[in-house]
């Protein structure tokens, strides 16, 4: 029998592990954290569970996303999504300041919300306490809840699950997680209309991709967590602008142990962005383009070292998002400068290369017959045009030297998935 169309999607290296699809039917489709592939679905081997995941392939920006559906004006639009507003500033709270990932505006947003009386709970990602390795979707309903998730947490997960939760309540549900997580998001308000209603608001932070638990468990072995160790904690950013990396853990006595703690740049850039899954190097959205407002680092502006004050990028991509980070400014929750509109690239160099490669990546990943995502409506080629000789051929050799080291051709098959 051949699969079921989200078992095909993660198959063929689509699935960014958003949770949407088992957030919907939560009996049939689970997220299962597989080591190497990533937080994945596994649906129900049941008609039941084919039924299931026919359904929630309409959910799914995994495989496919519209941006026909955006407001876009001009070339900046069409390079990062819509742009109305952008602003650098940071949480007026030293609290959430410090322990955000950078100037904790998303946390002081979300309290926003809750305070003002825009959502009754907030649906966000926080680290288990069972394993801090591994994250949790949750909605939260107080400052206390939100806080458990400040912090950028570079590994997978999957806030969309949430979303099953808040289509079956009658609450009004802020929503923040990765661009893919909040364009999932979109696609199933999109679907029904219900599910519009009870989400005022969606925060999306920006993301060049989330490593794999291997990825993790290689941070805890440069930590020095002996094997042994139960980790405690884990933190990958925030306490600090861009802070540290650091982790604690108990010993078989019952101590408690604090690692060292190592740059974010080593630990990002040596060990955990290698592990960054397949779909990540062909995402073609990196900075929420399908959210309220997008939050990230004003990279342009960079901290001296690690634990500096922090400030973050806010981009207000839609009417109603602009007019509530003005609410929170006018209330006091964020400090903010005005930037211009074009900060976002001077922010983000890397992201624009990115976004340039990945039409060359797709067209190479389609010529050796291998499945890519299709984001109907958003210009890659003209971006891909924009790149040098260098790095035009680069996205299609890079692309099969890939596709051959991975074995890319193989179909991904999720530890813990009956086979
Ligand atoms: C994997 C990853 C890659 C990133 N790459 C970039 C980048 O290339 N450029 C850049 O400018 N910024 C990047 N960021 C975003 C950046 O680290 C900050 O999240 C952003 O600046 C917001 O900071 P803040 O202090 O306002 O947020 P905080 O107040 O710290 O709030 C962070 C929010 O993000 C949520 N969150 C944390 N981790 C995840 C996750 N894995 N999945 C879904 N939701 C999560 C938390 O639940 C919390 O609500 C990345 C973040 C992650 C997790
Ligand atoms: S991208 Fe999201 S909705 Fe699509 S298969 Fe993966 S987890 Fe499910
Ligand atoms: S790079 Fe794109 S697909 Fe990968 S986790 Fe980030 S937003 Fe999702």
């Amino acid at each position: 029998m051949s699969a079921d169309p989200i078992t095909k999607i993660v198959a063929c290296n689509l699935c960014t592990g958003c949770g949407a699809c088992a957030g919907a039917f939560p009996e049939l489709i689970r997220m299962v954290d597989d080591p190497m592939n990533g937080r994945r679905p596994v649906v129900a081997a049941t008609a039941e569970g084919r039924a299931a995941a026919r359904d929630a392939v309409a959910l799914c920006a995994g495989s496919a996303s519209d941006w026909t559906t955006l407001d876009r004006a001009d070339k900046i639009d069409d390079d990062w999504g819509p742009v109305l507003a952008t602003w650098e500033g940071w949480a007026t709270d030293d609290e959430i300041r410090h322990r955000g990932s950078s100037g904790g505006a998303v946390t002081a947003l979300a309290a926003f919300a809750l305070e003002s009386g825009v959502a009754k709970g907030v649906a966000h990602i926080a680290a288990r306490v069972d394993d801090p390795r591994l994250n949790e979707a949750v909605i939260s309903r107080d400052r206390a809840a939100l806080m458990r998730g400040a912090g950028s947490r570079y590994a997978q997960a999957s806030p969309a699950e949430t979303l099953g939760r808040i289509a079956r309540s009658d609450e009004a549900v802020a929503f923040i997680g990765k661009p893919c997580d909040v364009a999932s998001a979109h696609k199933a308000m999109r679907a029904d209309s219900g599910l519009t209603d009870k989400i005022p608001l969606t925060i999306a932070i920006f993301c060049a991709g989330a490593p794999n638990l291997n990825a993790t468990n290689n941070l805890l072995d440069r930590l020095g967590v002996p094997k042994g160790g139960k980790v405690v904690d884990l933190r990958y950013r925030g306490e600090g602008w861009p802070g540290l990396m650091q982790a604690e853990w108990v010993d078989d006595d019952g101590n408690r142990h604090t690692s060292d703690g190592i740059p974010y740049a080593e630990g990002w850039g040596r060990i955990l962005q290698v592990e960054r899954r397949w779909r990540c190097r062909v995402c073609a959205d990196h900075t929420g383009a399908f959210a309220d407002i997008s939050v990230g680092d004003p990279w342009h502006n960079p901290p001296e070292g690690n634990t500096d004050a922090g400030r973050s990028l806010i981009v207000a991509r839609t009417l109603r998002g602009r007019a509530f980070v003005e609410a929170a400014i006018a209330a006091g929750v964020l400090v903010t400068e005005a930037r211009g509109r074009a900060v976002i690239a001077a922010a983000q160099p890397n992201l624009k290369a990115t976004h340039g490669a990945v039409w060359g990546r797709r067209v190479a990943m389609r010529a050796v017959g291998l499945r890519a995502p299709r984001d109907r409506g958003l210009a890659l080629f003209g971006m891909w045009r924009g790149l040098s000789l260098r790095e035009k051929l680069q996205s299609f050799a890079g692309t099969w030297k890939r596709v051959i080291r991975e074995r890319l051709w193989r179909r991904v098959v999720i530890s813990g998935a009956a086979r």
